[in-house]
């Protein structure tokens, strides 16, 4: 019986206990046994009770939770050799050798670097007489399938990530308030949300509640900005408008890469337009409460694609990342989209934001 290891790593997201939730469920139907890591790449490192076998109840519920009930941290000590060496040892000991890791490009990484060092991991165990030949000997490969957990939808490869859409639908609530005290004032409100260096939570938000102007990093705005932006929000008010909503991604920048700053759009609004201006940083509400319809659907249906990649694994071929794809559940070379993902990161650096767009969705640019 195979025993496939899950955790969760990196920032937390909605729907990431669905996908642990998953993974166990599908490891029991094709006779699998599932351990999970707790406190992510800690729970490796330190083993013992962050290890643990998962029965087919522990995760009863576990659909409609919000965050990770298995715990995400973030671990200096997985980064440095060592530490992956202990870690190692600990998944032999534990009888494990397919982990399914639930996380962004970070936790990705470090779950592809460490298949790639395992032979030399465990060579290093048997020389240094922490382990013997016969007990790594079932232990040659290491199987890593990634899935990935963010609110960012930041991944290349993939069309969403686990927990964007449920952040979205808790933006789109909280903008839909903060309309009502905004028309009851006609007040102007400048709305910050999360996205890291990615814009896709801000454009989807302002699409999907009538924002008047949209900030967001991949498509900074030419110098002079701040005169374009009023003469919007001045032909909004005129047009009969008593509310203006403006939303700024938190990673949102000028052609010169420095950050536009909320407070900085506010005083705009306030000394030009005469807009009575609010600032509302929405902060981690958006990481909060339980997942979205999107989110659980997704989650499950990885959960389980991840479980049959497991099985269908080989030395050779490259560990894949789970995605959809024009609403169908792909397999993808997780490496591949971890460089895609900081190709992006790179062409924002280098100005070159048309290339930045294109990288995260080439369609779009065709
Ligand atoms: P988020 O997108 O939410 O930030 P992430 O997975 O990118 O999630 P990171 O903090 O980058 O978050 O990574 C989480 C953990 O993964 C780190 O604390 C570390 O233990 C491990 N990790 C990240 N990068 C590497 C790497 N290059 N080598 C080894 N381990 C890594």
């Amino acid at each position: 019986r195979k025993r496939i290891g899950v955790m969760t790593s990196g920032g937390d997201s909605q729907g990431m206990s669905a996908a642990v939730r998953a993974v166990v469920r599908m490891s029991y139907i094709r006779g699998c046994e599932p351990y999970g890591i707790y406190e992510g790449y800690e729970g490796l490192v330190q083993g013992g009770d962050l290890i643990k076998k998962m029965q087919w109840q522990d995760v009863r519920g576990w659909l409609s939770e919000g965050g990770t009930l298995i715990g995400t941290a973030r671990c200096a000590s997985f980064r440095e050799r060592p530490g992956r060496l202990t870690a190692a040892k600990n998944l032999i000991l534990a009888g494990i050798d397919a982990l399914v890791i639930c996380g962004g490009d970070g936790s990705l990484t470090g779950a592809d670097i460490f298949r790639a060092e395992w032979s030399g991991l465990v060579q290093e165990l048997i020389s240094t007489g922490q382990l013997t030949e016969e007990q790594c000997a079932p232990y040659r490969f290491l199987t890593i399938v990634g899935l990935v957990g963010s609110i960012d939808n930041d991944m290349a490869s993939t069309d969403a990530t686990i927990g964007a859409y449920s952040s979205l639908t808790r933006i789109c609530e909280a903008v839909d308030s903060i309309f009502a005290t905004a028309y009851s004032h006609s007040r102007a409100f400048v709305v910050e949300v999360m996205g890291r260096h990615c814009g896709w939570l801000a454009l989807m938000a302002g699409l999907s509640t009538g924002a008047d102007f949209v900030f967001i990093p991949e498509h900074p705005p030419q110098p002079g900005w701040e005169d374009n932006m009023c003469k919007v929000l001045a032909k909004h008010r005129q047009i009969g408008k008593r509310t203006t909503i403006i939303i700024v991604a938190e990673g949102a920048i000028d052609t010169n890469l420095q950050p536009i700053k909320p407070n900085y759009i506010k005083d705009i609004c306030s000394q030009r337009l005469n807009l009575d201006t609010r600032v509302t940083t929405l902060g981690h509400t958006q990481r909060g409460g339980v997942p979205c319809f999107f989110d659980r659907m997704l989650a499950t249906l990885q959960g389980v694609e991840a479980v049959q990649a497991v099985l269908d694994a080989t030395p050779d071929t490259p560990s894949p990342m789970i995605g959809i794809n024009e609403n169908r559940i792909s397999r993808k070379p997780l490496m591949e989209a971890v460089r895609l993902t900081h190709s992006v990161a790179k062409a924002i650096e280098s100005k070159d934001f048309d290339k930045a767009i294109g990288l995260r969705d080439p369609e779009f640019v065709e």
